[in-house]
């Protein structure tokens, strides 16, 4: 079966070759790359260009230049930050007739490429670090202007100057409470989603505000408004391996690294961590005083073999220990990738194929002695029967793999902004809730369903039932009843 596919006259084509780490995408980049420059006279262009879409790669360029922009936003910029280089290289690309071919393992970064609008700050958006701050030139919106004029004193100045980064919640409970009470009153069905513990969110989510001078619920909501069109006339090619093949390929690959001189690096970056002309630095950075969530140091490997070196009594066994740390650690960060690739990527190409007629299509790598037959030839014929708009085929019928895994239901929530956000309410419990500082927020479904059947909740609910009876036996019998009536599992929405 084939699908009518209608020319996309207005956009420009674009190739974009997702997959986990170690599946063979940059090779796939590579061959398609080739493949053009020897065909020209079948489709008109003369060649292509690989445009790298990977997110530990471009954290090490970024390093430097993130170390100026507050914790908060730096996801945000490099992501911005990485679309506004790829449109221009795309642009290049396309001028000089030649097709971009995206390769990357961050297919979130793919997503927002090839489906403009969805961000909640889009790169045109994103401030230089450098410039001034003509940022907050923008007007608020009715929206946030009203809420705004409803907060507290005390609100509206935490609101004017924001935190540079997130207060820990363990350590100071009382400031992340504060966010999250702001965030509650300027827009309570986005605080609805975030736990007030989850600092990093609710900071972002007001630093949005901020900078856009819109609500998130706005933004979301028109966002949801607006349907999926992409940015180019895009062919998605998923390059997937059965999950046992791939684990050991990955393993293998690991000790490869790791005879490359992986440790070296680990060194290297350690020591770029911590400069030593750093005035009044003495120690230097230790393996405990580096935050691994941010840039270079979220790279697989970093983490475990910083550690390592730290260690003062080294041994082969902590050293096997290291590595075994790190091939879980590969094998999970692949798992991710699956798993956004199959419920966000996927979803959002499917949303947008009534526009664009392109589907995703799997390509089976699990057998690297059939790659020309199972990968190079089915992409390369996929590819020119694309770039000459000539139907293509229905995707699952390429193989079984890609019958299996492109076999998703579709999710209102993968694709739409505000149905995500509503998909994740977080509760508060009032029966667990024992200090008013410190709220128990547990997220709405099944894990609300768990926590009420949970030993600690049943406990509390069972005390405060008792504590109840004493009381009934002094009250009024009116007052009694309207208790009972509520039931001990009372919970409200946060
Ligand atoms: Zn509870």
């Amino acid at each position: 079966m084939s699908l009518p596919r209608v020319a996309q006259m207005a956009l420009r084509p674009v190739i974009a070759i997702c997959g986990t780490t170690g599946v063979g995408k940059s090779k796939l980049g590579v061959e398609l790359a080739l493949k053009l420059s020897e065909n020209i006279d079948r489709h008109g262009w003369t060649g292509g260009v690989v445009v790298n879409a990977d997110a530990m790669q471009a954290y090490k360029g970024f390093d430097t230049i993130t170390n100026k922009i507050p914790p908060g936003e730096r996801a945000g910029y490099v992501i911005g930050q990485w679309i506004h280089d790829a449109t221009r290289a795309i642009s290049d690309a396309h001028d000089s007739k030649k097709v971009p071919i995206i390769v990357g393992g961050t297919a979130y970064w793919i997503q927002h490429l090839i489906f403009p609008g969805r961000l909640a700050v889009e790169p045109e958006q994103v401030s230089c670090p450098d410039s001034s701050p003509s940022a907050s030139t923008v007007s608020p919106s009715d929206g946030l202007l009203s809420a705004l004029s409803q907060v507290t004193v005390d609100l509206r100045s935490l609101f004017d100057s924001l935190p540079e980064s997130p207060p820990l919640a363990a350590d100071d409970p009382g400031a992340a409470l504060a966010l999250h009470n702001l965030l509650q009153a300027l827009d309570p069905d986005v605080a609805a989603r975030w736990h007030w513990r989850d600092t990093r969110k609710v900071l972002r989510n007001l630093e949005i505000m901020k900078n856009s001078g819109r609500k998130v619920s706005e933004v979301l909501q028109e966002q949801s408004a607006a349907s999926l069109r992409p940015r180019y006339d895009t062919l998605f090619l998923w390059l997937y391996a059965e999950p046992t093949e791939l684990k050991r390929r990955l393993d293998i690959r690991a000790d490869e690294m790791l005879e490359n001189g992986l440790l070296d690096e680990v060194r290297t970056l350690t020591n770029l961590a911590s400069p030593s002309d750093e005035v009044g630095s003495g120690s230097g950075t230790t393996a405990s005083s580096i935050n691994y969530t941010h840039g270079v140091f979220q790279s697989i490997g970093f983490r475990e073999f910083n550690r390592y070196l730290a260690d003062p009594s080294p041994s082969e066994i902590k050293f096997q220990a290291a590595v075994q740390n790190l091939k879980t650690a590969n094998h999970q960060y692949a798992k991710r990738q699956i798993t956004w690739i199959r419920n966000k990527l996927l979803s959002a190409v499917r949303a947008s194929k009534s526009t664009t007629g392109v589907g995703m299509y799997l390509l089976d790598a699990t057998e690297l002695q059939k790659w020309s037959s199972d990968v190079s030839d089915v992409a390369s014929n996929l590819m020119e029967a694309f770039l000459r708009c000539d139907p293509l085929p229905d995707p699952p019928s390429l193989s079984s793999a890609a019958q299996r895994m492109l076999s998703v239901p579709a999710k209102a929530a993968a694709t739409d902004p505000t149905a995500a956000l509503l998909a994740h309410r977080k509760l508060l419990c009032s029966v667990c809730t024992v200090n008013d500082a410190l709220p128990v927020m547990i997220e709405e479904g099944s894990q609300w369903a768990a926590h009420v059947k949970s030993t600690a909740h049943k406990r509390l609910a069972a005390k405060q039932a008792k504590r109840k009876e004493r009381v009934h036996d002094v009250l009024p019998a009116a007052t009694v009843s309207s208790e009972r009536g509520r039931g001990d599992n009372r919970w409200r929405p946060y």
